[in-house]
């Protein structure tokens, strides 16, 4: 059990109003707020250890390098991953591009298939198809069926090829909430063809439930720093070391190289191949304390928390004359993200009311537009969960929804 109350003390955010109401934060899909203890961890390394890392040979430099080497270990820990595979970028749609240029554009042929599937979000469509063209693979979509569930017929249908090089999906979608079986389908593109690479989108599951690489069964695992509690400026692309050694590096500079000459360059091991420049120092240090601060609190626990969350909200919504909630409503099988359609209103203008009301819910398509899509609409409203929520704050969100439909006068 999480003491919430305990836990609210440590985001001095929640303690704000916004239009003269107490904020209900349900945005936490799009980022999530930060405890005292990430922020302070930033602020002492920038008051106290400021150097940049690897190349110094004063104190600083030294301490810096040690607490961003430590940071990395940390990452790799909390994923289940060698430190060697651990990779620092800007944010997961990095990780995923850096996948597209290093592996697909290389790696994938005609005749090839790049399978992921409908519910994905953009920064794990659109690499893939900036490197299409170039490559000649077939993108192939697996379908979202309208209970919000992946389609397994037709992604055994294309899997039965045996042409499926490269599958990626996300463990969570941040849309409909549906927690993917990535292992099994992991454990059966690699069945039908040995030399298939299976990349995950950890973006939402990383933050919301116990992650561990070998038990997902993939090679890479992409996700952001800013979704659990760590800073923006951060993403990790975590995976097989030796997979990221066979590709070429992404973006070149200093730190990732092992010799320069006007002729040519060497480059450095990994993951400082994939490294260029001065990295995220001050975020990675950030990002660890992030996750002490998961790590102290259970992400057993966090998964345990959510599902309550969800086992009122979801009845809650459906309650509410003309509310639908989209995707899975067992909350076993479902994370914290929840999408619904009030009929008779636009998204857009509920999220505007409840936001009067002081519930901050993201309205949009949610950068998954082929998966809203198949939803029948442009747009959902979407009320995300996370640990320092309460159930009063389910309670507010359900007053919110009632209100703005007493504003646009629907349904009374
Ligand atoms: N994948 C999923 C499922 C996401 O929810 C997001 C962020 N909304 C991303 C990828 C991209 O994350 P970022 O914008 O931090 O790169």
């Amino acid at each position: 059990m999480l003491d919430v109350t305990a836990i609210r003390e440590d985001f001095p955010i929640l303690r704000r109003t916004v239009h003269g109401r107490p904020l209900v934060y349900l945005d936490s899909a799009a980022t999530s707020q930060k405890p005292r203890a990430v922020v302070e961890a930033m602020s002492r390394f920038y008051a106290e250890h400021n150097a940049n890392v690897h190349r110094g040979i004063h104190a600083l430099a030294e301490e810096a390098t040690e607490q961003y080497e430590a940071a990395r270990a940390k990452v790799a820990r909390f994923v289940g991953a060698d430190p060697r595979g651990v990779v620092f970028t800007k944010n997961a749609t990095e990780a995923f591009n850096l996948l597209a240029y290093c592996w697909a554009r290389l790696r994938l042929r005609e005749g090839d298939i790049l399978l992921s599937t409908q519910m994905e979000h953009h920064a794990n469509i659109v690499p893939w198809q900036l490197v299409q063209p170039e490559a000649g693979f077939e993108l192939r979509w697996v379908p979202v069926l309208p209970d919000g569930t992946l389609d397994l017929e037709y992604f055994d249908e294309v899997v039965a090829t045996g042409r499926v090089k490269l599958f990626t999906v996300t463990a969570m979608s941040n849309v409909v909430g549906t927690i993917n079986p990535v292992r099994e389908l992991a454990a059966k593109v690699r069945a039908a063809n040995a030399e298939a690479i299976v990349v995950v989108d950890g973006a939402q599951s990383v933050p919301h439930l116990p992650t561990d690489l070998l038990d997902l069964g993939a090679d890479f695992l992409c996700f952001s720093g800013h979704k659990m509690l760590g800073p923006t400026g951060i993403g990790v692309l975590a995976g097989d070391p030796d997979l990221l050694d066979r590709m070429p590096p992404f973006l070149g500079g200093g730190e990732m190289i092992a010799n320069v000459t006007l002729e040519g360059t060497t480059f450095n091991e990994v993951p400082y191949k994939f490294e260029a420049g001065t990295p995220v120092i001050a975020e990675a240090i950030g990002l660890a304390a992030a996750i002490d601060y998961l790590t102290a609190l259970g992400m057993d626990n966090v998964r345990k928390h959510e599902i309550d969350l969800l086992s009122q909200a979801i009845p809650a919504l459906q309650a509410i004359e003309g509310v639908t909630v989209h995707g899975p409503t067992d909350p076993n099988v479902r994370g914290a993200a929840v999408s619904f359609a009030v009929d008779g209103l636009h998204p857009h203008d509920v999220g505007t009311i409840m936001d009067r009301e002081g519930v901050a819910v993201r309205a949009g398509h949610h950068c998954a537009k082929p998966l809203v899509r198949v939803l029948g609409s442009v747009a959902t409203t979407r009320a995300s969960f996370y640990l320092y929520n309460t159930p009063e704050e389910i309670t507010a969100l359900v007053n919110a929804i009632e209100a703005t439909k007493r504003f646009f006068k629907v349904g009374t």
